[in-house]
């Protein structure tokens, strides 16, 4: 898709890993194609900016060959599926997930956000990211299958779990789902076999930055990354994978904490409290620049701060302690509210808003 700086290229690493030589590979491509910047999206995909028509090819040819990318336009397209990053090869998030990338042309047609979430571990990680298509842990243990905006679902058979994801796409599909756009807003009554009463298990909180059984979490103010960055990670002694999550976090498989450039393991790194989407220039909807002022807010602000280029809110669709939406050249301000909501102070420039938080 087109942005203010170019063409912005998504990658979907299959079970949201890469390998050392792919995440070696992608940061090549990012440089050879592209500007060198890498986002990682809230559906832990990467996203690699500032691609110019003329590169585009190559950067295609780059990522098939180290199978980022589909090399069938409609496979590709269908293969929206987000899984617990603490998977571990074998287990039951594994299992799943790779029956369904191996049944993804049996798919019917659907809305292009519409995707699954697999998050079977002993413990939901996945709860609060959306996802129309579930299969959860319920809370005696067992697996079930749970469509979006239901707040119960129906148990499953051990091995039955990629057919009934199959199956509740299909009923979507026939059911006037795609009408509705998003398997939270269809309110059609789902059929018996997927409208079960089974509660899911009670969440752990998402990751966080620090050292994890699986290696080094580290976290990415804004969801940026420079390329050279990804390639030095790929390159870290013992690294054996980096990990996407929704949360602006790289899981370092088998790494440990060190200096890497952009990043931060510090839990507590105030630019890890900030939602700030692009903004000007990269998106051609703002009308003013965020994340720079982000950064000198960010250590005057007590909770979480947002600022959005726009009342769309990209970067956060909740609610946030402090929002600046960006409106005519100017910002918005409000407090505890979505960007975009009716201000309590508008049109403010950045100047008074250094002043009112006390920034420099
Ligand atoms: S919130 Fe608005 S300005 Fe920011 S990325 Fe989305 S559309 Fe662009």
């Amino acid at each position: 898709m087109m942005a203010g700086d170019g063409l912005l290229v998504r990658v979907k690493p299959r079970l949201g890993r890469l390998t050392p030589v792919q995440a070696a590979g992608l940061a090549e491509a990012a440089l050879a194609c592209g500007s060198g910047s890498l986002d990682v999206t809230r559906r832990a995909n990467l996203q690699i900016r500032g691609v110019s028509e003329a590169a585009w090819p190559d950067l295609l040819d780059r990522l098939v060959a180290f199978g980022l990318v589909d090399a069938d336009g409609v496979a590709e397209s269908r293969r929206n599926i987000l899984v617990s990053p603490e998977w571990k090869p074998g287990d039951d998030t594994h299992r799943i997930a790779a029956a369904l990338h191996d049944r993804l042309g049996e798919l019917p047609a659907l809305p292009g956000k519409v995707g699954f979430v697999i998050d079977a571990g002993a413990v939901p990680l996945l709860s609060a990211e959306p996802g129309d298509f579930r299969i959860e842990r319920c809370s005696k243990g067992d697996l079930l299958l749970r469509a979006e905006g239901r707040a119960k679902g129906a148990p499953l058979r051990p091995g039955g779990e990629a057919q009934a994801l199959l199956d509740l796409a299909q009923w979507f599909a026939v059911s006037g789902g795609p009408t509705a756009g998003r398997m939270a807003r269809h309110a059609a009554s789902l059929p018996d076999w997927a409208n079960g009463g089974a509660e899911p298990a009670r969440p752990k909180p998402a990751l966080t930055p620090g050292m994890h059984e699986l290696g080094a979490a580290y976290g990415l103010p804004f969801g940026r990354l420079k390329a050279q960055t990804l390639g030095q990670l790929a390159q870290m002694p013992g690294v054996r994978g980096i990990r996407t999550t929704p949360w602006r976090i790289l899981m370092v498989e088998g790494g440990v904490p060190g200096e890497v450039d952009g990043l931060s393991i510090d839990p507590h790194e105030p630019l890890l409290r900030i939602d700030a989407c692009p903004g000007m220039p990269e998106c051609p909807q703002s009308s003013v620049e965020t994340r720079e002022l982000a950064r000198r807010l960010a250590p005057h602000v007590a909770g979480r701060l947002h600022v959005s280029g726009c009342a769309k809110g990209c970067a956060h669709s909740g609610v946030a302690d402090v929002v600046l939406t960006g409106r005519g050249g100017a910002y918005d301000l409000s407090f505890g509210q979505r960007a975009g909501a009716p201000p309590l102070r508008a049109g403010l420039d950045i100047d008074s808003l250094i002043a009112h938080f006390g920034a420099t």
